[in-house]
């Protein structure tokens, strides 16, 4: 099998390309073939460099690596015209030399006397010149555009998603395959160029649909072999209308941004529009490469939900090698810097226990370094909210409960173990009379600054012993100031 992604680079990758690429990739993976990658960059007013690269750095990132390519198709120009003169040339396509204010006159008229079908209106218009003189009028370098000559009958074929479908070539107008600038339309130079390269699968959006009849009369026309077609499922948004700007971010940039792994997007593309056959959701790449088949797309629209990618990503962080995971955060952490950053980070023990206790609750990578935020940084106060429910609502016990806390932490044993800091917690707990949770929760406020985060002996080993400590200080230094509307930050703790 040979496939190709042809992206045309007039903006970023989106998710509907990148799902294209995704299943053309897994299916020439599977089956041992080659995938190109083509950029149709014809058109000269929108194409732009910047969105190769961004394109390019896309399917990277991705890892939909290619075999072959980036080929560009205005490179092959030359061979455009060439085939597109050749069917001049063997009678099967016409010079038309009417303007486009004639044509629209015409059909006006044929519209408005209900004489039915305009689509070989072109044909007749053009008919009224007659070749002989169209070739004089082209050889004193008149402009004309030139049209495919579709010939009566139907075209067929059997869609590798859809199944048999057909089209009757009475509803085909005669397309133009040159314009009169002598440059070539894009049904013309996808064909010229899927022969040229020996493209045997086509594998695209369902809005090639209508593309694909003329496409297999050009390959007819110029006796190249079919090659086999398959029409993807469109991708909607979750109203069940066509995916766009308004359903959120669709450049694939963007969830890389967020801090969405490159495997949680490939298996969450994968599902969209394709099942495994079974309940599972979570895939790895090779799982896909395994189980890809183009039986089990789906033929009506997939919903794309933003919600669902990151719940899809947060399982494929859960599962990823802490170490992995703490390269990943340590770089997002010392490149975006939302966070204030104490020192360089160093994967030590504390930051891999940190890794490893935000995993499980974390989304993405943005949500992973947002939750890192007070231990990679001093604490930058505290969750108003937090702070009137946890010490507001009584100052005094809260204070009380503080300050054992910080003998409690300065008398466990050195250094610290998660088994002996529970004994003097829980030991606390009995001795002011109230339930672990009425130490752990001003504790855990104390230490983070909000009201949920890891389990608190993570909290304490990943602070260390020092910062606890000074920690828990600054917290009751506070509750006795009475002020609990602060978010000021704690000074240097
Ligand atoms: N360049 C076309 C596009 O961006 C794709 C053409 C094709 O896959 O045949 O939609």
């Amino acid at each position: 099998m040979k496939l190709r992604f042809a992206p045309s680079p007039t903006g970023y990758l989106h998710v509907g390309g990148a799902r294209t690429a995704l299943f053309n990739w897994l299916l020439a993976r599977r089956s041992g073939g080659v995938f190109l990658l083509r950029i149709e960059d014809t058109d000269r007013n929108r194409s732009r460099p910047e969105h190769v690269d961004a394109i390019t750095a896309g399917l990277a990132w991705l890892g939909l690596e290619w075999d072959e390519g980036p080929v560009f198709q205005a490179d092959g120009a030359e061979r455009h015209r060439r085939d597109a003169l050749r069917l001049l040339a063997e009678g099967r396509a016409y010079r038309d030399f009417t303007s486009q204010e004639e044509f629209a006159k015409a059909r006006d008229a044929a519209v408005a006397a209900g004489t039915g079908a305009v689509t070989r209106l072109s044909r007749e218009l053009a008919a009224r010149v007659p070749p002989e003189e169209g070739a004089e009028r082209a050889a004193a370098g008149e402009p004309f555009a030139l049209r495919f000559q579709v010939p009566d009958g139907a075209t067929a074929w059997d869609d590798l998603v859809h199944g048999p479908t057909r089209f009757d070539n009475a509803e085909i107008d005669d397309f133009v395959i040159l314009r009169s600038d002598g440059t070539p339309t894009y049904n013309l130079a996808v064909v010229s160029d899927d022969a040229e390269a020996r493209i045997t699968h086509v594998v695209r959006g369902d809005d090639h649909i209508s593309n694909t009849p003329k496409q297999i009369l050009l390959y007819e026309a110029l006796s190249r072999p079919v090659p086999a077609f398959g029409h993807l499922p469109m991708i909607l948004g979750p109203d069940g209308k066509r995916l766009s700007k308004r359903h959120g971010a669709q450049a694939v940039g963007s969830y890389q941004e967020e801090g969405v792994l490159p495997e949680a997007m490939t298996n969450y593309l994968a599902l969209l529009g394709w099942s495994p056959g079974t309940d599972e959701e979570l895939l790895s790449r090779e799982a896909l490469v395994a189980r890809f088949s183009l039986e089990r797309v789906l033929k009506k629209g997939a919903v794309f939900d933003p919600e669902k990618l990151r719940w899809l990503n947060g399982q494929h962080i859960a599962r990823t090698e802490t170490e992995v995971l703490a390269e990943l955060l340590r770089r997002r952490l010392a490149l975006g810097a939302p966070v204030a950053l104490d020192a360089p980070v160093a994967l030590d023990a504390a930051f891999l226990r940190m890794t490893a206790a935000l995993a499980p609750r974390s989304r993405t990578l943005a949500e992973m370094a947002d939750g890192a935020r007070p231990y990679v940084g001093p604490l930058s106060g505290y969750d108003p909210k937090a702070a009137r429910k946890t010490w507001g609502r009584n100052p005094d016990q809260a204070a009380k409960t503080l300050s054992a806390l910080v003998e409690a932490l300065a008398r466990a044993p050195v250094p610290w173990n998660d088994e002996a800091l529970e004994a003097e917690l829980r030991g606390l707990a009995v001795e002011l009379g109230v339930g672990a949770g009425k130490v752990f929760q001003p504790l855990r406020l104390a230490l983070t600054g909000r009201s949920a985060s890891p389990g608190i002996f993570d909290v304490l080993a990943i602070l260390g012993r020092e910062r606890s400590i000074r920690r828990v200080e600054a917290a009751l230094a506070v509750v006795r100031g009475g002020e609990f509307d602060c978010s000021a930050p704690a000074q240097g703790v």
